[in-house]
C-alpha cells in the first residue's frame, strides 16, 4: 500500500492542542479536558487539512496550544514549538554530513554505530537527545500521550528541513519501523508511521506502509544495555507483505524512519531486510541519543 502526498508547498502542518499536559490541567478541569481531547483532535485534523491561518487562529483562541517540547502555552504565531524551544532545540544537521567508510573524513558519531553492520547512504537525526530535556520530553509526549498529531507535525518539521537542504533529492520512497498490531492498537497509532507521513507531507515522497513487519514477542528495550539490544532486536523484524511488490529499479533508494535512534539496533534489524531486497538505504530519526 502506498500513500502519495501532495508537494511540499501545498502541505501544511499544524500543532494541535495538548490533551494531557500536566502543566495546564487544573484538578477540577481534568474531566473536561479529557472529554475535549477527542473533539480537539478531530477538529484540529480537519482544520489542518484546510491549512488556513485564520482557522488556525480561531482554533488557538478556543483551545490554547501547548509547545510540543516544553508544554508551555504558546502564543498565536507559534505552531509546533514555542519560540524559545524553536531556538534552543539542539539540531544535529547530520543530513549535511557525508556517511563514508570507517576512517574517512566527514562521518559523524551516529554513522559510526553502523560501521561494519549496515551499508547506509545516510544516517540522519533531527535533534540530539541528551539526558532530561525538551527533546526527551518531546519524544515522550509524541509516543505516550496520544499525540499522533505531534509526531506528524515533527515529521513535517524535519521534512521541511531536509527538503530545504536538498537531502531527499536522491530518495524515491519512505518506509518506517513497524510496531506489533497489539501495541499499535493499545497506543492508537505508530509514532514512526506518523513521522513518515509528516515527512511525506513535506516532501511529496510516497510512504510504503508494509515493507516490514514487527513480529510478536520481545520486551521493551528501555532497560537493556547495548549488547542485549543488539542481540534481541534482530529477531523481531521480518520482510512485510509489500516488500516483494516494490521494485528496486523503480524505487532504488528508500528512507527508513523511526522516532528515536539509540544504539541503531532497530534500524539495523529493519534495514538489513531492505538492503537484502536490493534497495539503497538511508535512515532518519527525530532524535538521536548521544
Ligand atoms: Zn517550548
Amino acid at each position: 500500500m502506498i500513500t502519495q502526498h501532495a508537494p511540499a508547498q501545498k502541505a501544511r502542518s499544524r500543532a494541535l492542542p495538548e490533551p494531557d499536559s500536566k502543566l495546564n490541567v487544573k484538578p477540577d478541569s481534568k474531566h473536561k479536558s479529557k472529554l475535549n481531547t477527542k473533539l480537539n483532535s478531530k477538529l484540529a485534523c480537519k482544520l489542518s487539512a484546510l491549512g488556513a491561518d485564520a482557522i488556525h487562529g480561531l482554533l488557538h483562541l478556543f483551545y490554547p496550544l501547548n509547545c510540543g517540547a516544553c508544554g508551555a502555552v504558546m502564543g498565536g504565531g507559534e505552531r509546533l514549538f514555542c519560540i524559545t524551544c524553536e531556538a534552543d532545540l539542539p539540531e544535529l544537521g547530520y543530513h549535511r554530513m557525508v556517511v563514508q567508510d570507517q576512517g574517512s573524513k566527514g562521518e559523524h558519531a551516529m554513522a559510526r554505530r553502523f560501521w561494519g553492520r549496515l551499508d547506509l547512504e545516510g544516517v540522519w537525526a533531527c535533534w540530539a537527545m541528551k539526558g532530561a530535556g525538551p527533546v526527551r520530553e518531546l519524544l515522550h509526549r509524541l509516543k505516550y500521550s496520544n499525540r499522533p498529531d505531534l509526531a506528524r507535525g515533527c515529521g513535517h518539521y524535519y521534512g521541511e528541513t531536509l527538503v530545504r537542504d536538498g537531502a531527499l533529492a536522491g530518495i524515491q520512497g519512505i518506509a518506517y519501523v513497524p510496531m506489533t498490531m497489539a501495541k499499535t492498537s493499545a497506543r492508537g497509532y505508530n509514532p514512526a508511521r506518523e513521522i513518515a507521513l509528516g515527512l511525506a507531507d513535506a516532501s511529496g515522497l510516497p510512504v510504503h506502509h508494509k515493507l516490514l513487519t514487527r513480529l510478536p514477542g520481545g520486551k521493551t528495550q528501555t532497560h537493556k544495555d547495548r549488547f542485549e539490544r543488539w542481540e534481541s532486536v534482530r529477531q523481531l523484524y521480518a520482510p512485510g507483505p509489500d516488500l516483494k511488490r516494490l521494485n528496486p529499479a523503480q524505487c532504488p533508494h528508500v528512507l527508513l524512519v523511526d522516532d528515536v535512534m539509540t544504539t541503531g539496533a532497530t534500524f539495523e534489524a529493519c534495514g538489513a531486510h531492505l538492503i537484502e531486497a536490493g534497495f539503497k538505504l538511508s535512515v532518519a530519526a527525530l532524535a538521536a541519543a548521544e
